[in-house]
C-alpha cells in the first residue's frame, strides 16, 4: 500500500484483537507504530515482535493526560506522528434499559466517545503543530449501524463514534487531513468474549458467524487489512467513510416481506 513506508502510526488498544493486528500490519507495511494500551506489558510486546522500530505505551485514552501522553512518547522517539488507528474501546455489560445505570452507560461513554474525541483532537493539534496532513481511522462496530436491546451504552457509543467521524471529516477535508472508520462485525477477541449476549459463548458466536453471507468470524487481520488501506494514499479520496468488515452481516435482512 502507498505511503505507509516509514510513517509513524499510532494505534491505540494496541495489545487487544484488533489492535495488535492493524499494528502488525502496519510494520508490515513499512510503517513504525506507538502500540498504546492501558496494559504496558502487552502493548510493549506487540511493538517488540514488530518488523519495524516500533514501542509500545501505557496509556489511558479516556484521560486528556493519558492522550497528550503517548503523543509525547511517539514524537520524543520519531519526532513526529503521521497515522492514527484510534481503535481503543470496551463492550460494557449486558443490562436491559431499565436496570442499565448512569455509572455503567459513563463508563462505556468515557472510553469508547471521549477516548476517541480526545485522540483525534490531539491527532489534529499535533498535524497542526508539524505543519502536516495525516490520516485517521476509528473504530466503529456493526453496532455503530444497529440497535440492541441489551448493549445499549456500548451501541449509543459506537454511534457516537460516527458524529464524531463526520465532524472531524468535514474539518479536515481542507486541510488534508482525512478521516475514516471501519465497522466490524464479529471478530472473536477478548473484547468479544467479554460481551454478555454472546455469553452462550463460542457456540453461540460460531451460530452467529454462520449465518452470515461469507459464514465464518472475522479476524483481527480482515479489519487490519481495510484500516491499512484507508491510512495509506490508496485511499487519498476516501474521507468520512464508515467500511463496513463483517463478512456481509449488515446485508442480512431480518424481515421477509
Ligand atoms: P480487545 O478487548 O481485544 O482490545 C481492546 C484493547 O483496548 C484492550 O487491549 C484494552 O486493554 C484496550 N483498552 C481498553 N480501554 C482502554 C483505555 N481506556 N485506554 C487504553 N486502552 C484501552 O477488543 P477488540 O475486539 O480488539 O476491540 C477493538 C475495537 O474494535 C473496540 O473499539 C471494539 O469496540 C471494536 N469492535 C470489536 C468487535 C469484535 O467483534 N471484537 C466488533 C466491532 C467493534
Amino acid at each position: 500500500m502507498r505511503g505507509l513506508t516509514g510513517r509513524v502510526a499510532v494505534v491505540t488498544g494496541a495489545a487487544g484483537g484488533i489492535g495488535a493486528a492493524t499494528a502488525r500490519r502496519l510494520a508490515e507495511e513499512g510503517a513504525h507504530v506507538v502500540a498504546v494500551d492501558l496494559d504496558e506489558d502487552r502493548a510493549r510486546a506487540v511493538a517488540g515482535t514488530l518488523p519495524t522500530e516500533s514501542i509500545g505505551v501505557r496509556a489511558d485514552v479516556s484521560a486528556e493526560d493519558g492522550v497528550a501522553g503517548y503523543l509525547a512518547a511517539a514524537v520524543e522517539r520519531f519526532g513526529r506522528v503521521d497515522l492514527h488507528h484510534l481503535n481503543a474501546g470496551i463492550p460494557g455489560s449486558f443490562a436491559t434499559l431499565p436496570e442499565l445505570t448512569v455509572a455503567e452507560f459513563d463508563r462505556v461513554m468515557a472510553v469508547n466517545v471521549r477516548g476517541v474525541f480526545l485522540g483525534v483532537r490531539a491527532a489534529f493539534r499535533q498535524y497542526a503543530a508539524q505543519g502536516t496532513a495525516g490520516s485517521i481511522v476509528l473504530t466503529g462496530s456493526i453496532g455503530s449501524l444497529r440497535g440492541s436491546a441489551d448493549l445499549l451504552a456500548y451501541q449509543t457509543s459506537k454511534h457516537a463514534v460516527l458524529g464524531i467521524l463526520r465532524g472531524a471529516a468535514m474539518y479536515g477535508g481542507p486541510l488534508g487531513v482525512r478521516v475514516n472508520a471501519v465497522a466490524p462485525g464479529i471478530v472473536p477477541t477478548e473484547l468479544f468474549a467479554a460481551t454478555p449476549d454472546v455469553s452462550g459463548g463460542k457456540d453461540d458466536m460460531s451460530r452467529r458467524a454462520s449465518s452470515t453471507p461469507l459464514r465464518r468470524a472475522g479476524t483481527g487481520e480482515d479489519v487490519a487489512a481495510v484500516v491499512a488501506f484507508l491510512l495509506s494514499d490508496d485511499a487519498a479520496y476516501m474521507t468520512g467513510e464508515v467500511v463496513s468488515v463483517d463478512g456481509g452481516a449488515g446485508i442480512v435482512s431480518t424481515v421477509r416481506p
